[in-house]
């Protein structure tokens, strides 16, 4: 959810600890903070708000320090505030401790603490952990954290130092990530690589329970038993991680405008053009066992959620598999009756989601066969599946998810036809999907070329306080998914509807100040659709319709329209949700909104 850096080494290391905070700002961003020892002293400063007001107030530092830890968080215990902001510390101020997650059981912790005389500052779970290692520490640090760590129950990512214990870090993962980057004679710790690109591409993923150690001349991976570890190094091509506007205003928008390069990276190299069908060598272990599945399961959250319900109408439309699809924070509780013939696909654009990593697990103790669409490379999600889909469309830094979206889509597409090919599908309709496909990137490139007109049509509705998306069949999720991301970035209340669902409750709403939304693309259900444009009409409402080029019967209804090329209906979503990314986008922009970091939200959940 927030972000961690840290570095021990001989270089400067406040100049490190900003700019990888600044790198991992977009994770969460309501305080930040860091701590650095030096000459046997712990030097702290934390602030509210965005990393940029922690510089400010670091500006006149002098400090050399060559070793520290810094964090940026996203509140889930205490306000955002100063106090409350990480480092976290013990009572002698000596033990200092960055955490992303959620300590459990810190109240019962806290109590005992407080019993034995410690003084408790902030209102965090994190600061428990601080005290606990402060009660621990007999000159031995990591044994210190070891023994903490055994009392603490619920998902973190730490980082601790002590002002006694020169140049050394102790990292522990449990349930949130944390990477280690191996320079020359320097060492940093991190949750997301992204905070590491320009100093290493020497990777080291710690899977949960595993404790790291650095100091400036070596480092060691341990296990909770004290048991040293061989993980493997990976080499990261740093160059995917740029953090660079390349001249867009926003980073959501530049990744709205990258989409015909992501989609075309989601299906490059996949396809076998002449057989009709897609190749996906991260499904190839387990093909066999997936071509004769009855049942799939899509677990995912939030817009990933979204991909996934289209993910059920194209696995229908394509295979002959039952497929469900389920937020994935209320499948981990369901009594659940899987097992061997069951396959369960998690949709995740950072890898980590904790409420998805727990449903997953819930699925690989019952048997299930577990696949992932997956953006991060290397993170949790990938090493719990059985196999699985990389999107590699590079990192997306705006918090509200457009390019990641339409990825998963195609992916998605991707493995239907695969599966679908083994079963009853044509030769002819596999080749039809992949022109399709294959057209994809250009159409894009179509609607983006009508980025000004949408915006037009954007500041005319910006004046609405609500809005109804309706869509049906393949774009009742659009609506859902446009619906989100006006909310997410501009703060507008707005509702996806499936359109038939209209008349049971939501029609009451309209009237001339309440606009809607209507998904009237070329398909099966777009007469349906327009009964419901209709019925909205005769109520004073206004109408906006994503339809396609030439629709009449659309035109004639609608108050505006944009219009956007065809292709086939399961692939329609893709190009759909296009003007409605740019439409939301348009809207917060001209609210003047934090477009790339809304308020409450955070790019990797990795809290439950
Ligand atoms: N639970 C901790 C807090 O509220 C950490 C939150 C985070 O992951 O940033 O301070």
């Amino acid at each position: 959810m927030c972000g961690i850096i840290c570095y021990t080494g001989k270089k400067k290391v406040i100049p490190i600890l900003m700019d990888g905070l600044k790198r991992l700002e977009y994770r969460g961003y309501d305080s930040a903070g860091l701590a650095v020892v030096e000459n046997g002293k712990t030097f702290m400063v934390k602030s509210k708000g965005k990393v940029s007001s922690l510089e400010a107030k670091l500006s006149d530092s002098s400090s050399e320090a060559t070793f520290g830890i810094a964090h940026t968080r996203w509140a889930t215990h205490g306000k955002p505030s100063e106090i409350n902001a990480h480092p976290q510390f013990g009572c002698n101020n000596k033990v200092s401790v960055v955490h992303n997650g959620i300590i459990e059981n810190y109240l019962e912790i806290k109590e005992e603490l407080i019993e034995k005389g410690h003084e408790f500052t902030s209102d965090t779970d994190t600061e428990v952990i601080a005290h606990l290692i402060e009660q621990n520490f007999n000159g031995d640090l990591e044994r210190a954290v070891l023994k903490s760590i055994e009392k603490l129950d619920g998902a973190f990512g730490i980082a601790a130092i002590h002002s006694d214990v020169d140049h050394k870090i102790v990292v522990v993962k449990r349930g949130s990530p944390i990477i280690i980057g191996i320079g020359e004679n320097e060492y940093f710790a991190a949750s997301d690589s992204t905070a590491l690109a320009p100093y290493t591409n020497q990777m080291i993923y710690l899977s949960d329970d595993e404790m790291a150690v650095l100091n400036s001349t070596e480092y060691y991976i341990k296990n909770l038993s004290n048991e040293v570890l061989k993980k493997k190094v990976e080499f990261v091509d740093s160059d995917i991680y740029t953090n660079d506007k390349k001249g867009f205003e926003h980073f959501m928008l530049k990744e709205i405008f990258e989409q015909p390069e992501t989609i075309e990276n989601a299906f490059r190299g996949r396809i076998i053009e002449s057989e009709g069908v897609s190749k996906l060598g991260g499904l190839e272990p387990v093909i066999d066992r997936l071509k004769n599945m009855k049942k799939l399961i899509i677990i995912s959250c939030g817009t990933s959620y979204y991909s996934g319900l289209i993910g059920r109408y194209i696995f229908e439309e394509l295979t002959e598999l039952n497929v469900e699809t389920e937020v994935a924070s209320e499948f981990r509780y369901r009594k659940l009756k899987l097992d061997k013939n069951v396959a369960v696909l998690a949709i995740s654009q950072s890898g980590e989601t904790a409420d998805t990593l727990a449903a997953l697990k819930e699925a690989k103790r019952k048997g299930a066969l577990l696949l992932g669409i997956v953006n991060g490379v290397g993170t949790s999600i990938p090493q719990l599946t059985d196999a699985g889909v990389y999107n590699h469309a590079g990192p997306e830094i705006g918090v509200a998810s457009t390019k990641i979206y339409t990825s998963q889509l195609v992916i998605l597409t991707l493995i239907a036809l695969l599966i679908g090919r083994y079963q009853g599908m044509s030769f002819t309709e596999g080749k039809e999907i992949i022109n399709a496909i294959k057209k994809l990137p250009d159409q894009i490139r179509e609607i983006l070329s009508n980025a000004k007109m949408i915006k037009e049509i954007a500041l005319k509705y910006s004046v609405y306080n609500d809005f109804l998306y309706i869509g049906r069949l393949f774009n009742f999720p659009t609506a859902m998914e446009g619906a989100l991301k006006l909310k997410e970035i501009s703060y507008i209340h707005a509702e996806g509807y499936a359109a038939g669902e209209m008349k049971h409750g939501p029609i009451s709403l309209i009237d001339e100040n309440f606009p809607t939304v209507a998904i009237a693309t070329d398909d099966l259900v777009l007469e349906k659709i327009l009964s419901n444009m209709e019925e909205i009409k005769a109520r004073d409402g206004k109408i906006l319709a994503i339809t396609n080029e030439g629709e009449k019967k659309v035109k004639k209804i609608a108050d505006d329209i944009i219009a956007v090329p065809r292709t086939l209906p399961l692939l329609q979503p893709i190009l759909n949700v296009i003007p409605l990314q740019l439409f939301a986008y348009y809207i917060a922009d001209e609210k003047g909104c934090n477009i790339d970091k809304p308020r409450n939200l955070a790019k990797s959940v990795t809290v439950e």
